[in-house]
């Protein structure tokens, strides 16, 4: 059963083909077949199309196209044609899974496409702009590419449906309870599989974990997992709240915003641009939304990257204060993402913060290829590093949902 999955971005598009026909365990991912990805990001009027199958050499191509739909074709392109072929015809593609950042309170679960779901989808845009326009175009894209075959919709707000009221209710007026105006959470595919293949490591039972699951990457969120559930999360109604991130702010006075639009005149796009775009580790350090081109500033004696590498750990471990509070007890911390899965130095400070836990990492401490334990052996908590599976965890979710 091979299942092609589309991980739309607004600068990115990344892909995966999975061969499920030997079915496939919770927490367990089969490596694809076949990936690519266009980074639209390379050069103006043109996108970078890198492509690998399973064991090859990866092949990039930098091609001279602006339109997304026609980078797509290019991109499906290499499956069948070319040293990264891994299929006679695009017919034996027999379903197509997408991740959809938002699925407001309609989606609770992996959904098979149609007109309606796509009017959902394009309804959410207001609420998840880049992400939710660029998963429906993506959906789109691929209806004309590969025409009758099943499209499914995986949910990154999915996860979290399952959070008590408490937690994704915000203390505004009432009427914003009957809106819709609630945290949602997001990253929920990632913080599932983190959470799944934890156990899994543990030799546990993921009903008897509290588990605090870190998805730092350009964005970041955490969430607090207890017995297969998210039970609490930071990023919100938006994924701009919640932990100090790339180029988002993540949580700030909502004061400072009405002081903004008072005192300055500042107008939505404007704010929007600077909450979004030019803040986080990029807004403080001046230099970038990476952060290893902000650490390396660091050791270099810059102080603004070390201000924003100071405020990126403290709300950190202030965030993860808060969702062990919400779990009412630590059994797994997990980091994941680029950051989770390659920063020494994020786990190190952000951990400091919990010895009093009985939390302790092991002295030396490296990048893996392979997922690992990080704690020393006599910590009262385990530490995790896993490389996330997002594709793989959307290629099971519509696996499961066809069968
Ligand atoms: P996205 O949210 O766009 O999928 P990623 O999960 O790829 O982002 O994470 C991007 C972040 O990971 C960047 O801030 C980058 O600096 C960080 N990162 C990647 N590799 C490393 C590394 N070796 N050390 C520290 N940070 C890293």
């Amino acid at each position: 059963m091979k299942i092609f999955v589309l991980n739309a971005g607004s600068s990115s598009h990344k892909s995966c083909l999975f061969d499920l026909s030997q079915g496939n365990a919770i927490g367990q991912i089969n490596r694809p077949l076949w990936q690519a990805a266009l980074d639209w990001t390379h050069a103006e009027g043109s996108v970078e199309l890198t492509a690998s199958k399973s064991g090859g050499e990866a092949v990039t191509q930098v091609l001279p196209l602006t339109d997304k739909a026609e980078g797509l074709q290019a991109l499906v392109q290499t499956l069948v044609q070319g040293p990264t072929k891994v299929l006679d015809d695009l017919s034996e593609i027999v379903a197509v899974g997408h991740r959809v950042v938002h699925g407001g309170r309609d989606y609770q679960q992996p959904v098979v496409i149609d007109a309606g779901v796509k009017e959902t989808i394009r309804q959410l845009i207001s609420l998840a702009p880049a992400h939710n326009l660029a998963n429906l175009q993506g959906i789109e894209a691929m209806e004309h590419l590969l025409g009758e075959v099943p499209q499914v919709a995986v949910f990154d707000t999915a996860f979290h449906a399952s959070m008590p009221e408490a937690a994704a209710t915000y203390p505004g007026p009432y009427d914003w309870v009957e809106q819709g105006i609630r945290r949602y959470g997001f990253h929920g595919i990632s913080h599932q599989y983190v959470a799944q293949r934890a156990a899994q490591m543990l030799g546990q039972n993921l009903e008897d974990l509290k588990m605090l699951t870190c998805h730092l990457g350009n964005g970041c969120s955490l969430a607090a997992v207890k017995g297969g559930i998210s039970v609490d999360t930071t990023m919100g109604f938006t994924p701009l709240d919640g932990l100090m991130m790339g180029s988002r702010s993540g949580s700030v006075d909502p004061g400072i915003l009405i002081y903004l639009m008072r005192q300055e005149g500042c107008g939505v796009d404007h704010l929007d641009h600077l909450l979004n775009k030019t803040s986080g580790l990029k807004g403080l350090s001046g230099l970038s939304n990476d952060l290893r081109v902000v650490v390396e500033a660091m050791e270099q004696g810059n102080t603004q990257a070390q201000l924003a590498v100071d405020v990126f750990i403290h709300r950190l471990r202030r965030e993860m204060g808060s969702m062990i509070a919400s779990l009412g007890g630590l059994d797994a911390v997990v980091f994941t993402a680029g950051i989770g899965e390659n920063s020494p130095l994020v786990w190190q400070r952000a951990c400091e913060g919990f010895d009093f836990l009985g939390l302790k990492l092991k002295d030396d401490l490296e990048r893996a290829k392979d997922d690992q334990d990080i704690a020393a052996a006599d910590s009262r908590v385990r530490v995790l590093v896993i490389h996330t599976q997002e594709e793989g965890a959307i290629a099971q979710a519509c696996h499961a949902l066809l069968q």
